[in-house]
């Protein structure tokens, strides 16, 4: 068998997507003017599926300090967080995350993949049973994998189907580890922390939330779900990215003291390099911003809402709850395709999500929105559905 030859079936249809036109899992953006537009080909485009939640990326006090940190630092650390890949901008950034989050330690990752891997699964080892959302994230699952750990999967968020599986472990439900993310990825929807909290109060264990895309988004000064439902106690270790609400790249744990001994034995934060110091300074100022100005939190939230009852007006079905991610359900992969190119050439640019990526077996056109939305692009956003809908007729419910 050759080195590739598993790999037909999958080579096969990206060769039909590039045929066809526009290959949805190898779009290139050919040039990016801000945090909301860009081109593809000849195409201006709406950015209306990124996860940059409060429109950092094109900050002025944000680039200025990459900027001068790409002059003074150069451009890459060349080394590891454990050998020479630690720099003060570093350690800046952990204490700024603590004190953030009020925790006593944080720890900075490559990436949120490896922060989430380096965390899970030096924590998740064989003797360890780890009680997992169904709709986690890749690197959460990889991460367990990784580890060695006893997997048990329990249907998405429904805290009645963990609590049983907790029961039937008796005594060891006490040593578990339960993982959820804060908004997920796909759907918008939010885990039901209160109900886990208090399972984990009541039956034992340890739990870990993934915030990557409610970091910024939610909760009265940006931590989190957590946060907003005023269970941040009960959560051990707060997982999240640089590359979402932050607009950068690299990752993070918050946790208590004892977490710090991560640093000497989770493999994936010593052996890949550190993030560069241009990411890191660009990041501590939009830290700050997410601490100095919670308008723009309100704005992304006017701006979910604004699209969210634009597409309930057309008739389209949406995700459970009115979220920065605003799914859009479509009944084929055929459809999803066609309708995807379609919303490129009059000019908006969302996420095709084709199972298994999408939940549940759905095909799902994922749009967001973000703080630097104008009401003026959301409804460029919403026309562009207006007349999908009215070429194809009402198409868009589940298969
Ligand atoms: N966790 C979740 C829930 C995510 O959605 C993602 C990325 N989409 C990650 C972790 C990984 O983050 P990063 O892309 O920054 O590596």
């Amino acid at each position: 068998m050759g080195l590739y030859e598993k790999f037909t079936r999958i080579a096969n249809q990206r060769e039909q997507f590039q045929i066809s036109g526009l290959n949805p899992f190898g779009t290139c953006i050919d040039e990016i003017y801000s945090a909301t537009e860009g081109r593809i080909g000849d195409q201006k485009i709406v950015l209306a599926g990124t996860n940059n939640y409060l429109g950092l990326t094109f900050n002025p006090e944000a680039i200025t300090s990459g900027q001068k940190a790409l002059e003074v630092q150069g451009t890459g650390t060349t080394g590891s967080r454990m050998a020479n890949g630690s720099y003060g901008s570093h350690l800046a950034l952990e204490r700024e995350l603590e004190a953030f989050f009020d925790r006593p330690t944080a720890i900075v990752f490559s990436t949120g993949y490896t922060a989430n891997l380096g965390i899970i699964s030096t924590l998740a080892d064989p003797n360890r049973v780890v009680l997992i959302d169904e709709d986690c994230h890749a690197s959460i699952y990889d991460a367990c994998v990784l580890g060695g750990a006893q997997i048990i999967r329990f249907r998405h968020n429904d805290a009645h189907d963990l609590e049983k599986r907790m029961l039937r472990l008796g005594e060891q439900a006490k040593e578990t580890i339960i993982i959820v993310e804060g908004i997920y990825s796909m759907l918008g929807d939010v885990a039901p922390l209160v109900e886990i909290a208090e399972i984990k109060r009541r039956l034992g264990g340890y739990l870990l939330v993934d915030e990557a895309h409610s970091f910024g988004v939610m909760g009265a000064t940006g931590r989190g779900l957590a946060q907003d439902l005023g269970v941040e106690k009960d959560v051990d270790i707060l997982l999240g990215t640089f590359s979402k609400s932050l607009a950068s790249i690299g990752g993070f744990a918050v946790g208590s003291e004892a977490m710090e001994v991560m640093r000497y034995s989770s493999r994936p934060y010593i052996f890949t390099a550190s993030p560069s110091p241009s990411s890191i300074a660009s990041v501590r100022t939009s830290l700050k911003i997410i601490a100095q100005q919670p308008e723009l939190r309100e704005k992304l939230w006017d701006n979910a809402n604004r699209l969210y009852q634009g597409l309930a007006k057309l008739g389209y079905e949406q995700g459970p709850r009115i979220s920065p991610v605003v799914p859009v359900m479509i009944g084929s992969k055929e459809d999803g395709l066609r309708f995807w190119r379609d919303l490129i050439t009059k000019g908006v640019y969302v996420n095709l999500v084709l199972p298994p990526a999408a939940p549940a077996g759905i095909t799902l056109l994922r749009c967001s929105v973000n703080a630097a939305h104008s009401d003026q692009q959301i409804d460029t956003i919403i026309q562009a559905f207006a007349e999908l809908k009215s070429q194809n007729g009402v198409v868009f419910n589940q298969a």
